[in-house]
């Protein structure tokens, strides 16, 4: 696929020399060769960066990303094109993929005039104390293909506003859409003028290159997205340099649906969060909890839905599911269902769908499958639209059932029922870091805190009070006496 015109919307040239090639998922074929990076090089340029960075007042941090902003409004429609292209979003999910990125600037600029510590009594006269937030140093960002640009804004933007530089690893399946956002900010930050160099970094490569920074002393948060395994392999290794991480990895998201629940809306809630992005979202619904009395009206209503997607290229209007991202993630796909088989589900759909033109494409009839119970292929995160469907017939023992898997991603139930409601989100409710009420589990508005429990890692990013992750807190004692009172009384000399 010749992406030349699509690259060139951001001055860049189609990349043809070197060891890594991307592909685009909607005919598999090869669209660039790139050359890996040397992520020390960029790491001592970020850490060079940061020491200038820091001392810029916050305010003016904030300005830089909302001329980044300006930059992506005016580019949303060519950096969406960019990401269909690469990671085989439908054209109006990719462009909600940007819109998150401008709402995390807007989000950060504000924030920029908003880092605030305590003011706290001491116990002694004369004395203040307070609390202050000061810019951490540089921040290493690692991110997954399904979301190829908005989990780097989520934390870029957040960590340019609170002084920190940025190391970028993107995954080795979208490293082109990544040159893009660092071609866009390159134009903010020409407006803005006197950014460090360095301040923003992109270092391309596989797992080897990101291992480089997880190991660098002078990374002082590891931000990586991911699967559980890649989350696994790397804790520990920042953990062993006291380093900070801020964990966002697999999620195995379910919805219980009450036998009082407005039925149509649980439908496309299930569509929505099921089927689209062809079931390569973190937060995408994998399971299905329903109320023995209207689980076959439910599945029936969700097969007639489901046999209504148009599957196809996703560049073209109409279409709602695009490709799968590789073979590999086809092959993950059928051999899940070969399992869920032979744990007793009757499958619909999940096969191989042929689209003119593109042979080299992986696209698939979302599944749904019927299970006896949540059994052992259902507590896992296979990366494609599968969706199990079993039963309950008592409330508590769908909330069980919700947590009783290794992930905490995010949740949901449909109902009408305010003590339902209310006792799913309580604290002996969802075990999960997003817990929705008539909401699907997936498509998160960026205001929140993002993140999950469990082996989905613990990290919180985007809204909320997240970029204390990006900071560090300084607890300052101001003795403003004569005298030198010791804390708790004690009398010394
Ligand atoms: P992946 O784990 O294969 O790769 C993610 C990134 O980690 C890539 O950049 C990869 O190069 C890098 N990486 C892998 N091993 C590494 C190592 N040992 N050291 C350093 N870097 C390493 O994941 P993927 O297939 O790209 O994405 C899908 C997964 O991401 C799913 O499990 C999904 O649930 C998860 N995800 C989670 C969130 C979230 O916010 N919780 C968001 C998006 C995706």
């Amino acid at each position: 696929m010749d992406i030349t015109r699509e690259l060139a919307a951001f001055g860049l040239a189609l990349p043809s020399d070197g060891d890594l090639t991307a592909h685009s998922p909607i005919d598999g074929s090869i669209t660039g060769r790139l050359a890996s990076s040397d992520a020390t090089a960029a790491i001592d340029r970020a850490a060079t960066a940061f020491t200038q960075w820091r001392d810029v007042p916050a305010p003016r941090r904030g300005e830089l990303i909302r001329l980044f902003g300006e930059e992506l409004r005016a580019s949303q429609d060519a950096l969406a094109a960019l990401v269909t292209l690469e990671a085989g979003k439908i054209t109006a999910e990719a462009r909600g993929e940007v819109q998150e990125m401008i709402d995390i600037c807007d989000f950060a600029c504000g924030l920029s005039r908003q880092l605030y510590g305590l003011t706290i009594a001491s116990e002694r006269p004369g004395h203040r104390m307070s609390e202050t937030w000061h810019p951490l140093g540089v921040v290493g960002v690692i991110s997954a293909f399904n979301f190829p640009v908005a989990v780097w804004a989520w934390n870029f933007a957040l960590a340019i506003a609170c002084g920190d530089s940025v190391v970028w690893k993107p995954s080795e399946k979208t490293p082109l859409t990544a040159l893009a956002c660092q071609a866009i900010f390159e134009r903010a930050a020409k407006r803005f003028g006197g950014v460090p160099a360095g301040l923003s970094e992109v270092i391309l490569g596989d797992a080897t290159v990101g291992a480089a920074l997880v190991a660098d002393p002078r990374v002082a948060l590891v931000s990586a997205t991911g699967s559980t395994r890649m989350g696994r392999a790397i804790g520990p290794i920042v953990a062993q340099r006291f380093g900070r991480v801020l964990l966002e990895l697999g999620g195995n998201n379910a919805m219980i649906v009450a036998p009082s629940a407005d039925l149509e809306l649980a439908t496309r809630a299930i569509l929505f969060s099921a089927a689209g992005t062809a079931g390569q979202r973190c937060t995408t619904l994998r399971r299905l909890i329903v109320h023995e009395s209207i689980q076959a009206e439910l599945l029936s209503r969700v097969e007639r839905a489901y046999s209504q997607i148009r599957i196809g290229d996703p560049r073209v209007a109409g279409t709602l599911v695009g490709p799968l991202i590789d073979r590999m993630s086809f092959e993950a796909m059928q051999s899940a269902l070969a399992r869920a088989r032979t744990e007793g589900g009757t499958i619909t759909g999940g096969s191989r769908v042929d689209v003119a033109g593109l042979d080299g494409g992986f696209y698939v009839k979302p599944a749904l499958v019927r299970m006896p119970g949540q059994t052992a292929v259902v507590r896992e995160e296979t990366f494609a639209p599968i969706l199990y469907a079993f039963s309950y017939t008592d409330l508590d023992a769908a909330i069980a059932l919700q947590n009783d898997v290794p992930q905490g991603l995010s949740s949901c139930i449909f109902t009408t029922n305010l003590r339902e409601a209310e006792r799913f989100t309580s604290a002996s409710g969802s075990d999960c870091g997003i817990a929705n009420v008539n909401i699907g589990p997936s498509g998160a508005e960026i205001g929140g805190a993002f993140g999950g429990e469990k082996e989905t890692g613990g990290g919180r990013e985007s809204g909320s009070d997240s970029w204390r992750s990006y900071m560090r807190r300084a607890t300052n004692t101001i003795n403003y006496s004569t005298s030198l009172p010791l804390a708790q009384g004690i009398q010394f000399g």
